[in-house]
């Protein structure tokens, strides 16, 4: 689950990271007052930034200085409602703009080789790191934390030094690193990412300006199948932005995943799933989604699954492939009439249930006259041959 800038800063800040403060506003007006606060606590110029779950906001146009709150309110009102990577803009981030003296990329991830979170940092910050990793992949600096002991200072020192950092500003970086790795920990997230983590100049003691790191954008995304051990988190979800397949596969339980090909597949298990989609390829197929419905599915669940698989104009043919056990077949077989009596859209499908209620299940879909296989070649080849005829 990606969540969106403000709320990832909200889970660093939780770690003790440091991060301007900032409000999120949603109209001209709320820009316009969240600018008064900050111009009114000495802020010289604000930032507005776009809040949508996608990378390169900067250079789309989503994030935009402003030097009074009238200007703030214009600019808020020029960044509301724009469209960036065909996402609406709905609100906006809104806080003191620092003075940016260099920019570094801060990163963690789950390196899944070595099972182990992975602390990335470069000196190219700013950028999306895909730039950087393709353009000059050696600027990118790496060290893998211990499970046990965690990230260790002289790993996180040897990061920060890899990017040139020196005291003071490398003690900083220490803690920031560790902070990354914590908030890792503490919200089973599988990336945190701060881009930029900016030098930014401050006036420090005497009016002298000082140097300090702060993280001026964050990226996280959590782990879908944590998210069960932290409740909170779950209010994160941006419902505004979630695509509607996914929000209808989760509310239904199953795990569905679109593709780009032309038949459409419900199984039970993930990799009975998998195995199904080989022999769509095998065959000279192409899957249209990956399904699986899971273990004990009723029929509600196979008839909001096949809605969902309808749902895409691209599919030509469906397969379906239940092996019973949990799941019964006959339960199965009554989930498809259901559909199939409901839906819009008249697809041709092939129905395999072998396994518990399996007699039951094919005596029922006999009955509605679906087409049936016994084998699992048979149903994918049979599949395949429908989506071609169909497509013709
Ligand atoms: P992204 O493009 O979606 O990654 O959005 P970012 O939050 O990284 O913002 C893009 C760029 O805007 C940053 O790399 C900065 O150069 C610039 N930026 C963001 N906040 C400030 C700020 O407070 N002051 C200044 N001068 N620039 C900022
Ligand atoms: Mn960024």
């Amino acid at each position: 689950m990606k969540i969106q800038e403000a709320d990832a800063k909200s889970l660093l800040l939780a770690q003790g990271l440091p991060v301007p403060p900032w409000e999120v506003a949603r109209t001209p007006d709320e820009v316009e007052a969240a600018s008064r606060r900050f111009f009114a606590s000495g802020a010289s110029r604000v930032v507005v930034k776009a809040q949508v779950l996608v990378g390169g906001r900067g250079k789309a146009g989503g994030v935009k200085l402003a030097t009074s709150p009238d200007d703030a309110r214009e600019v808020g009102a020029r960044i509301l409602g724009m469209d960036i990577k065909g996402i609406t803009v709905r609100k906006v981030l809104v806080a003191a703009a620092v003075d940016i003296a260099r920019e570094f990329y801060l990163g963690a991830i789950i390196d899944r080789a070595t099972r182990r979170i992975v602390l990335m940092a470069s000196a190219e910050g700013g950028v999306e790191i895909e730039e950087v990793a393709r353009q000059n992949p050696g600027a990118i600096h790496r060290v893998s934390a211990d499970p046990q002991l965690g990230l260790l200072a002289f790993q996180a020192r040897s990061l920060g030094l890899a990017v040139g950092l020196r005291d003071p500003l490398l003690n900083q970086f220490v803690a920031i690193a560790q902070g990354l790795y914590a908030t890792m920990k503490a919200n089973d997230a599988d990336l945190v990412e701060v881009n930029p983590l900016a030098i930014v100049a401050e006036p420090g003691a005497g009016g002298k300006p000082q140097e300090r790191l702060v993280c001026l954008d964050a990226k996280i995304t959590l782990d879908d199948s944590g998210l069960a051990r932290h409740p909170k988190l779950e209010s994160l979800r941006d419902l505004d932005e979630e695509d509607h397949t996914d929000a209808q596969a989760r509310k239904l339980g199953i795990n569905f995943i679109h593709l780009e090909g032309t038949i459409g597949c419900m199984v039970n298990g993930a990799g009975l799933a998998m195995t199904t989609m080989d022999l769509v390829k095998h065959f000279g197929g192409e899957p249209a989604n990956f399904l699986d419905v899971g273990g004990g599915a009723r029929h509600e669940t196979v008839a909001g699954a096949m809605e969902l698989i309808l749902a895409d104009p691209n599919v030509k043919a469906i397969l379906v492939n239940i092996f019973g056990g949990i799941t019964r077949g006959d339960e199965v077989a009554a989930g498809l009439i259901e559909a199939r009596a409901q839906q819009s859209r008249d697809v041709p499908m092939v129905v395999r249930i072998v396994g518990t209620n399996a007699a039951q299940a094919a005596r029922l879909l006999q009955e509605a006259r679906f087409e049936t296989a016994t084998s699992l070649d048979e149903a994918a080849e049979k599949a395949v041959a429908l989506a071609k005829g169909a497509a013709r």
